[in-house]
C-alpha cells in the first residue's frame, strides 16, 4: 500500500470541480473578485474520472466532490455517474453550500450520490446573508429538505463557528439538526488561505463548543470515524442526531490524515494548508500514460511530510506564538474543503 513518510495512506480523495463560488463567506473567500482559474484549465469530467481510476489502486476508497461551489459546475451529475461506476470505490459524497441543491438533488441522486454535507452556519436569515456575503438561507433550507425527502442519507450540516458572530447559535443548530434528522459537524474556524484575515481570537475551540452543548445535552464520546475522520463524534442521549466537532486548530489530527486533494485545474495537494500543488494536468494533457501518472502521484505521496496543524499548535503554545500570515497558503476556494 502507498504510504507517505509518516506512514499515512491516501484513502480519501477530495476533488474540487470548480474554484467559482456564488457565496463570499467571510471566513473563506470574502473578496468580490479573485484570480479565477481559466475555463480551459479546468479538468474535464473525463480527466477527473481518469485520475480517480488511477488513484483507486493506490488506496483511495472514498471521493468527495467539492469546490468552490461544486453545484455551479454544469451537469455535475454526469461526473457522479462516471465515478459511481468505478470498481473499488466505496463511497462518493458532495460538500455544497446548498443554494442550488433543490434544483440538482434529484439528478444527483439518480446518478448515484447518497451522501451530502451542506454548510449552514446560522439559522438567522440576516446573519446568513452577512456571513455568506450573498446567500439566501431559505433557498439553502429548501435544498436541505428537498434532499432529505429524496432519501439522501446521511445529510451532514457543516457549521463553522466564529466568535462573536454565530457562537450564540450552537444550541439552536444542534436542536435544528436533532429535530429534523440531520447530522451536524461543528468546525473550528481555521486559518486556511490568507483571504479571511484569521486571528486566534476568532476561533471557538472544540472544548468551548462542547461545553455549550453539554449545558443542555449529555454527550457520549464515540470517537473518530475509521480512526482517520476529521471529526470526533458524540452521541446525543436520544440517539436522534449524529454530532461531531472538527478541531483542526486545538486538537490537530495530522497524524491520521489520509486526505489527498486535486484542485479544479489538476494540481495534487497533500495538505489543506499547502502553499502549492503538483501539476497533474500537464501529464494528463501531455500524453502521459496511466502508469506514468501513477508513478508521479506515488513519488509525491511518499515524500509527503505535512503536519501543518500540529506545527501550528506547537507554535501557538511557544513563546513566539503563531503568525498566520507568515506562510502563503492556497485559498480554500481553490483547493476545496
Ligand atoms: N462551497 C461548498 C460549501 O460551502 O460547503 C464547498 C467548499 S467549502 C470551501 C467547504 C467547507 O469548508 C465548508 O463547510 C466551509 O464552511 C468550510 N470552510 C471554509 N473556510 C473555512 C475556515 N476558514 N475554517 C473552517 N472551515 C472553513
Amino acid at each position: 500500500m502507498l504510504l507517505d513518510s509518516l506512514n499515512r495512506p491516501a484513502r480519501d480523495l477530495r476533488i474540487s470541480v470548480t474554484d467559482r463560488c456564488n457565496f463570499r463567506c467571510t471566513y473563506c473567500m470574502p473578496f468580490e473578485t479573485y484570480e479565477w482559474i481559466e475555463k480551459g484549465e479546468i479538468l474535464s469530467f473525463e480527466e477527473i474520472a481518469r485520475l480517480a481510476r488511477i488513484f483507486i489502486p493506490l488506496g483511495v476508497e472514498k471521493i468527495r466532490l467539492t469546490g468552490g461551489e461544486p453545484l455551479l459546475r454544469r451537469d455535475l451529475e454526469r461526473l457522479v455517474e462516471q465515478l459511481s461506476s468505478l470498481p473499488g470505490l466505496q463511497d462518493i459524497s458532495l460538500t455544497t453550500n446548498g443554494s442550488l441543491l433543490a434544483e440538482k438533488a434529484a439528478a444527483l441522486r439518480s446518478a448515484g450520490l447518497r451522501r451530502l454535507n451542506v454548510s449552514v452556519d446560522t439559522l438567522d436569515p440576516a446573519k446568513f446573508k452577512q456571513m455568506t456575503g450573498r446567500g439566501d438561507l431559505a433557498r439553502v433550507l429548501n435544498g436541505l429538505f428537498t434532499a432529505k425527502s429524496l432519501g439522501f442519507d446521511p445529510i451532514k450540516i457543516n457549521a463553522v463557528i466564529e466568535r462573536g458572530v454565530n457562537d450564540d447559535e450552537i444550541l439552536d443548530l444542534v436542536e435544528f439538526a436533532r429535530t429534523n434528522g440531520f447530522a451536524i459537524r461543528f468546525i473550528e474556524y481555521m486559518d486556511v488561505g490568507n483571504a479571511n484575515n484569521w486571528q486566534t481570537s476568532k476561533m471557538v475551540s472544540k472544548r468551548e463548543i462542547l461545553d455549550i452543548i453539554r449545558s443542555r445535552y449529555p454527550l457520549q464520546l464515540k470517537g473518530r470515524g475509521h480512526g482517520s475522520a476529521p471529526a470526533v463524534d458524540y452521541a446525543l442521549p436520544d440517539g436522534e442526531a449524529d454530532l461531531g466537532v472538527i478541531a483542526s486548530v486545538t486538537e490537530p489530527f495530522c497524524f491520521s490524515c489520509t486526505r489527498v486533494r486535486i484542485t479544479a485545474d489538476g494540481k495534487l495537494v497533500t495538505c489543506l494548508f499547502s502553499e502549492r500543488g503538483h501539476d497533474l494536468k500537464a501529464l494528463l494533457r501531455g500524453g502521459a500514460g496511466d502508469d506514468e501518472i501513477s508513478r508521479v502521484i506515488c513519488s509525491v505521496w511518499m515524500r509527503r511530510e505535512d503536519r501543518y496543524s500540529e506545527q501550528r499548535l506547537e507554535a501557538m503554545q511557544s513563546d513566539g506564538g503563531y503568525k498566520p500570515k507568515d506562510r502563503k497558503k492556497l485559498e480554500m476556494i481553490s483547493l476545496g474543503g
